[in-house]
């Protein structure tokens, strides 16, 4: 079987001791003084090349001792990093410089290439005879080409190595196709009842305990102008630690979700969901938002990875379109409204299945006309370059869920 080669990072946490810790340290602070001197050196609306980065790098390390002692490729990959940030904030604004200016308050992150790293006896080598113990959680699928080490909000360092890797296509024939509606008690309605997925219990019971954290943080908040109290500072990292708990899990269950979706089905329509409708709401309603988004970006991924068709529906009149019969009805359904009956045709359903049903049917129906309006998504954020936009005029998005 042919597959898709691809390239993708694998992430690892990593353990450092004391004097490794130290040593990544000291490297992100001559990073992060080159950073600076090449904002200081910048001269306003001149975009300077990468040929004369370097060249103020060779003349830094010439001068400094201390900036010489650390490795050349984490600072080469420094002002590679600086130049694209340029390139980017040249590209949308004209300005010549990068959005963020000074990395005081940014965490540690460093850049290598294949010169500057290696893996020997299952711990990463760093230049400065750097080894860290990194815990190999999954094994990697290639050869590393680069490697970026930095440290999370939590103080944890993880490796994310960049490899490339095969992905095997299963046939589609003979698969059939799958209608996705999102929402807030059932993450996701699918027109087989054998693939939803519930809103999972332990989401909710972290939402609780993320507000909880955050109201710690609220009552322990000093006035604007004074250091942080260190009670202030506990519950800010406790804060963080539940809210990447949530976020981890998410993932999983995504990512177990849209595996088996994509595993049986050759024809994928999803509801373009858009995850702002929701997020003014309570805290609840947001950790669904999160669980949704979550799974949508995981399925279009998947799908269009595994060579599947991926259409995304507007979400308009899915509850009130009828199934059974096409006839739209009329009003629209109320909130508490759980179960769909069609006017014209009696048709009834659960109200979340009946919208999987016409989501399914939308996406049919444009891919079996020829001539229909259909324009791949470049630019959609969520990632998923591949899924087709299909359906119904982007008129209202119904606030019903
Ligand atoms: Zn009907």
């Amino acid at each position: 079987m042919v597959g898709v080669v691809e390239t993708v990072r694998y992430t690892y946490r990593l353990r450092p001791g004391h004097r490794a810790e130290a040593a990544l340290l000291a490297e992100w602070g001559r990073c992060r003084w080159l950073w600076n001197e090449a904002v200081h050196q910048q001269k306003t609306g001149r975009k300077p090349t990468f040929g004369k980065l370097s060249k103020m790098l060779t003349e830094a390390r010439g001068r400094n001792a201390w900036l010489r002692s650390g490795s050349q490729v984490a600072q080469q990959q420094t002002l590679r990093t600086y130049g694209a940030a340029l390139d980017s904030s040249f590209k949308v604004k004209g300005r010549g410089r990068p959005k963020r200016k000074r990395l005081k308050d940014a965490l540690p992150s460093l850049e290598y290439t294949t010169r500057g790293f290696s893996i020997k006896n299952s711990r990463l080598c760093l230049p400065g005879k750097v080894t860290v113990p990194v815990v190999w959680s999954r094994e990697l699928p290639s050869d590393p080409t680069s490697v970026r080490v930095y440290q999370d909000n939590l103080g944890h360092w993880h490796a994310s190595f960049v490899v490339r890797r095969e992905t095997p296509e299963t046939p589609n024939a003979d698969l059939p196709g799958i209608g996705v509606d999102w929402g807030v008690t059932t993450t996701a309605t699918t027109t087989d009842p054998a693939f939803d997925l519930p809103h999972l219990g332990h989401r909710r019971r972290c939402a609780a305990e993320l507000a909880k954290s955050q109201r710690r943080m609220a009552r322990r908040r000093r006035p604007k102008g004074h250091a942080p109290s260190k009670g202030y500072l506990t519950a800010k990292r406790q804060t963080a630690r539940i809210a990447k708990k949530a976020a981890r899990q998410n993932t999983h269950d995504a990512r177990v979700w849209a595996k088996n979706i994509t595993d049986h089905h050759a024809l994928i329509a999803v509801e373009d969901f858009k995850p702002k409708f929701l997020a003014k709401s309570r805290m609840a309603r947001k950790a669904a938002d999160a669980a949704i988004g979550a799974c949508k970006r995981e399925l279009i991924n998947r799908g269009t990875r595994a060579g599947r068709k991926v259409v995304l529906v507007p979400p308009a009149y899915t509850t009130m379109t009828c199934s059974g019969c096409g006839e739209r009805a009329n009003l629209r359904l109320g909130l508490g409204v759980r179960i769909f009956k069609c006017a014209a045709c009696g048709y009834t359903a659960n109200r979340d299945l009946n919208a999987a049903r016409t989501i399914l049917a939308t996406a049919e129906r444009d891919r079996a006309s020829a001539d229909d309006v259909r324009h791949s998504i470049a630019s959609f954020r969520d990632g998923g370059s591949d899924a087709v936009r299909a359906g119904n005029p982007p008129d209202s998005s119904e606030g019903s869920r």
